[in-house]
């Protein structure tokens, strides 16, 4: 089967190391198996995104010389394919609406991953003279597994880790989770390699798929870059931007933390031939099977 890659960054704010660790995965593993290579902006939580950050991004991504091979896709144009994937699982019977508000859920256990555990209390119908706030699918009873292409095989027990979650928020919004699915199957992606903090998504994103009869990427979580307090680099740690004016030495450095061990010397070759060196030595089984792993300093915090 033909390879298919993406790169989905949240427009947020700019890209950050973390970001550049992640798009410099899926670039080097797509294109060095000779696959296609797309870009998705993933805006559909459009409170979250900033004015102007997906077109930096995509800036970015030029100056670091990553091509894109079809243009990219963007998530807030997406809500008809959402709406159909939503009144499918609605009308097979897998989604159900749920009337409770973050309080009601203030007790509720807490999934592994920290998300309160849904108790299942609309599960079977809304409490009289409640009214819809949110759509949730239901999670059943499978345990999930799937062979991470870095972390090795993971399970999860749908009921006892994961639970109801929600598909159509209570603003109207669909959630990440379902688009994210929808988007990867729609693009033929094969091959999802990003930061292993979406390791704990994996799981729903699956069960999605399964209930839409969709087919099933592989995956790849690539450790995630930390601060020097051990937070992952984002908006709300400060990330430090990256800087387009020196690509080879950031890109050197991305490998570099992905353990593929580039000579020194090519932090300061042209662009073209760190991309050269990367698809002539990139190999997903060097890369550190670790969640989360401090970045180089010069990269961290601004
Ligand atoms: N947009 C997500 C993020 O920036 C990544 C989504 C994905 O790769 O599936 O964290």
């Amino acid at each position: 089967m033909p390879y298919v890659g993406r790169f989905a960054p949240s427009p947020t704010g700019p890209l950050h190391f973390g970001s550049l660790v992640a798009a410099a995965a899926s670039w080097f593993d797509a294109r060095s198996r000779g696959g296609q290579w797309l870009v998705r902006i993933d805006d559909v939580d459009t409170p979250r995104c900033v004015a102007g950050a997906a077109e930096h991004i995509l800036d970015t991504l030029q100056a670091f010389g990553f091509s894109w091979d079809a243009a990219p896709v963007w998530q807030s144009r997406r809500t008809e394919a959402y709406r159909a994937a939503f009144d499918q699982l609605r009308s097979t019977g897998h989604a159900f609406a749920c009337a409770c508000t973050r309080k009601d859920l203030a007790d509720a256990r807490l999934a592994p991953d920290g998300s309160a555990m849904y108790p299942g209390t609309c599960r079977h119908g809304l409490p009289a003279g409640r009214s819809a706030h949110a759509w949730r699918v239901r999670a059943g009873n499978a345990l999930l597994s799937f062979d991470d292409g870095i972390q090795g095989r993971q399970q999860e027990s749908m009921a006892d880790d994961v639970g109801d979650f929600v598909i159509l928020r209570a603003d109207g919004l669909f959630a990440y989770q379902l688009a994210a699915a929808v988007d990867d199957a729609q693009a033929g992606v094969t091959d999802v390699v990003r930061g292993a903090d979406l390791l704990a998504s994996t799981a729903r994103q699956i069960h999605l798929l399964d209930l839409l009869e969709l087919p099933r990427p592989h995956y790849a979580h690539v450790p995630v870059a930390l601060s020097a307090a051990g937070e992952k680099l984002s908006k709300q740690t400060l990330a430090r931007a990256i800087d387009e004016a020196t690509p080879s030495a950031a890109l050197h450095a991305a490998l570099d933390f992905l353990g593929q061990h580039p000579p020194p010397e090519l932090a300061v070759a042209p662009l073209s031939e760190v991309h050269a060196w990367g698809f002539a030595h990139w190999r997903m089984d060097a890369v550190p099977r670790m969640t989360g792993r401090p970045a180089p300093a010069a990269f961290a915090a601004q």
